[in-house]
């Protein structure tokens, strides 16, 4: 029998739980909002013991993909919390460990890009890649991936969202929202960013509006950064902002004009469109890449 996970999707926003083993074969799900840590992860655990009754089975692992920032490094004595998040309640919150300790499984935790980038890794669009990101345009803006076939970790994990960028602030005046850096490329160009510089929500903004030109330099300055620093074999861009389809040939035009033909290989070159692209997992890309966690733990 196929080994049974349990996948939680915890955003900043709602959480996302569910169980499963893998792309075709997700069992139950459930979503609520993401409220205090107490309240949050009991709503969760309580999800899992009852899906092992109803299914008759005990989870083998569970994986958690988590919004930061976080402890992504087992060994360290805050291996599994939340940590300097501005979200009110969950600073210092051990998520994993709660988890852990309730359940009694391995219990897999990353970043949400991080696990999002297993997830594409192993079932999406970057299948039988060793060097890869994937980048979140939402909320926030997060980068994870995989450098030589391992999850990209160090210090503490990457924090591609809070870049800084040369800009031109008589083109774009907007101070930047971050509430650590301002005009970071988070601060700049996430969803809220759009909403607070347009006045409307991102959505809404129509494709000839030129806050799109503006949002594809900015996420162009990003990438052709990123591709410099780790010189990825793809680069995938999700995120509500993302959703915009007529985004990712600005964002790829923007990345080549600022590569200006340096970086030699043919997938920049000749096949941007299969370079930089959206997710394949689409909306499953969280539990999914949670499942992938808990495959990793054990
Ligand atoms: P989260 O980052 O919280 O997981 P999303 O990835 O859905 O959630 O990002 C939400 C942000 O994306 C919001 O700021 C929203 O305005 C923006 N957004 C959602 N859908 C679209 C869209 N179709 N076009 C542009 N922006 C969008
Ligand atoms: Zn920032």
């Amino acid at each position: 029998m196929f080994p049974l996970y349990g996948g939680i999707e915890a955003g900043g926003t709602k959480f996302v739980c569910a169980v499963g083993t893998g792309p075709d074969d997700i069992r139950a799900e459930v979503r609520f909002p993401t409220t205090s840590p107490a309240e949050t992860i009991k709503k969760a655990v309580a999800f899992f013991e009852e899906q092992q009754k109803l299914l008759n089975r005990p989870l083998t692992a569970l994986g958690i993909a988590a919004f930061g920032p976080l402890d992504p490094n087992r060994g360290s004595p805050t291996f599994g919390f939340i940590t300097s998040t501005p979200k009110p309640g969950w600073q210092n919150a051990d998520l994993a460990g709660e988890v852990r300790r309730a359940l009694k499984l391995p219990v897999g935790f990353d970043t949400d890009v991080n696990g999002a980038a297993l997830a594409e890794g192993r079932w999406g669009a970057a299948q039988g890649l060793d060097t890869f990101l994937y980048l979140t345009i939402g909320t926030g803006i997060g980068g994870g991936g995989m450098v030589g076939g391992k999850l990209m970790h160090g210090l503490v994990h990457p924090e591609m969202g809070h870049i800084r960028l040369p800009r031109d602030r008589q083109a774009d005046p907007f101070e930047g929202f971050c509430l650590y850096h301002g005009d970071c490329l988070e601060g700049l160009a996430s969803g809220p960013a759009l909403e607070k510089r347009w006045g409307v929500k991102a959505e809404t903004l129509p494709p000839e509006h030129p806050a799109w030109a503006l949002e594809a330099l900015y996420l162009g300055l990003a990438l052709s950064d990123f591709i410099c620093t780790l010189s990825p074999q793809r680069i995938i861009l999700g995120g509500g902002v993302m959703s915009q389809p007529h985004l990712f040939p600005l964002v790829r035009a923007e990345t080549l004009r600022l590569l200006n033909g340096y970086v030699r290989s043919p997938q920049i070159l000749e096949k941007i469109d299969e370079y930089i692209v959206p997710p394949a997992l689409g909306a499953r890309a969280g539990v999914l890449g949670a499942f992938a966690l808990a495959k990793a733990a054990l």
